[in-house]
């Protein structure tokens, strides 16, 4: 029943202060000659996507309809230290040097803007928070509310609107201060997790499960074959999907794909790359709000059964702000303990109800 598990939800509007307004001056560079060319090209006028309306939407959603059991709460910003686990030294200190100022980061249009380092360090210390509330149990689960999201941040390059690897950099302190020696990483965003792969791409320690749209969708990678290397070999598991794939072909990856790798590697903390667009409403996959809900549900067993439920979700991408709202409070239901419905594929449910209706009218007329 919702209220039975209790759930800590992070977010701080700090992450709201990061805000690329193309229209303002950006520090001259390569990059920027670059990306102004690519912006002057198009047909419509293009405004930064991941923008602070996201989490605000999810925000003022949660606020109107409250769920029992979930508690709102905001962490610490991450260290430099935190940040260097999968980061270099070198990528930090550009990143920092940029604070106050506007700039792009990358020719796929990644920017900055004067209190973007800030948001991108809370971001960050709101997933280790959200770790360190389940592993020291203060909450059965967490979801950290954050932006700019983290899956594409490599370490030594930002891409995809990522700065640092929130996830990554939460796993990666759980490993380093709180005992957890296997992690489980599920990344259930639209795009492949480029950046957590390759931070944990030889690391037998952390197992990445990864369902996406298939390349040429961005960023390219998260090919079948695309498994981990050295000890890390079979640790990184990619599922491509193509572009219409729903809710019934995500859930048969789970169980069929998932389950039985976490069967081997008996997970003592899961983490999940919570992305929203894999929602019909973003145009790239077909999932659904009861998608999202078996998802949570089957992470949530995981955990459960491995791991005394420690669970801990970040929010990555998801730019409809309808589903990506309705999406993570249909995701904090579950959380807190609410039912999940069987899914159908979409349509059966109402081809049987019109079936009936049909027989039971051609009976009546009899
Ligand atoms: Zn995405």
């Amino acid at each position: 029943m919702i209220g039975d598990r209790k759930v800590d939800v992070f977010f701080d509007e700090v992450m709201l202060g990061h805000d690329p307004q193309v229209d303002l001056p950006f520090i001259p560079s390569r990059v920027e000659k670059h990306v102004r060319t690519i912006l002057q090209e198009l047909d419509f006028k293009w405004s930064y996507p991941e923008h602070p309306g996201r989490l605000s939407a999810i925000k003022t959603y949660l606020d109107e309809n409250p769920i029992q059991g979930i508690h709102l709460t905001s962490g610490a910003s991450a260290t430099y230290k935190q940040l260097s686990r999968v980061h270099t030294t070198s990528y930090l200190d550009h990143i920092f040097s940029l604070a106050g100022k506007s700039a792009w980061l990358d020719s796929d249009t990644t920017a900055v803007s004067p209190d973007s380092i800030k948001a991108a360090i809370a971001a960050a210390g709101n997933a280790i928070a959200a770790v360190e509330s389940v592993v020291n149990k203060k909450s059965k689960s967490a979801f950290a509310l954050v932006r700019p999201p983290g899956h594409h941040a490599e370490p030594v390059r930002a891409r995809g609107f990522c700065l640092l690897n929130n996830v990554a950099v939460a796993a990666a302190h759980a490993q380093a201060k709180l005992n957890c020696e296997r992690i489980l990483i599920v990344d259930w965003d639209a795009h492949h997790g480029n950046g957590t792969q390759e931070i944990f791409w030889a690391d037998p320690d952390v197992l990445f499960f990864d369902t996406h749209c298939a390349a040429p969708f961005y960023p390219g990678s998260g090919h079948l074959d695309e498994v981990g290397a050295g000890l890390g070999e079979g640790y990184t598991i990619n599922v491509p999907l193509p572009e219409a794939a729903g809710d019934i072909a995500i859930e048969k990856a789970f169980r069929e794909i998932l389950l039985p790798a976490v069967e081997r590697f008996k997970p003592d903390l899961v983490l999940v790359s919570a992305g929203f667009d894999p929602h019909h409403n973003d145009m790239a996959m077909n999932m659904t709000y009861n998608g999202f809900k078996v998802l949570t549900r089957i992470v949530q067993d995981i955990a459960d059964q491995y791991c005394d439920g420690r669970l801990a979700l970040v929010l990555e991408g998801g730019y409809n702000l309808t589903s990506l709202s309705r999406g993570v409070h249909a995701v904090l239901e579950v959380l807190a303990g609410g039912d999940v419905p069987e899914l159908l594929e979409c349509g059966v449910k109402e081809v049987t109800e019109a079936a009936e209706f049909h027989r039971t009218a051609f009976i009546d007329d009899d």
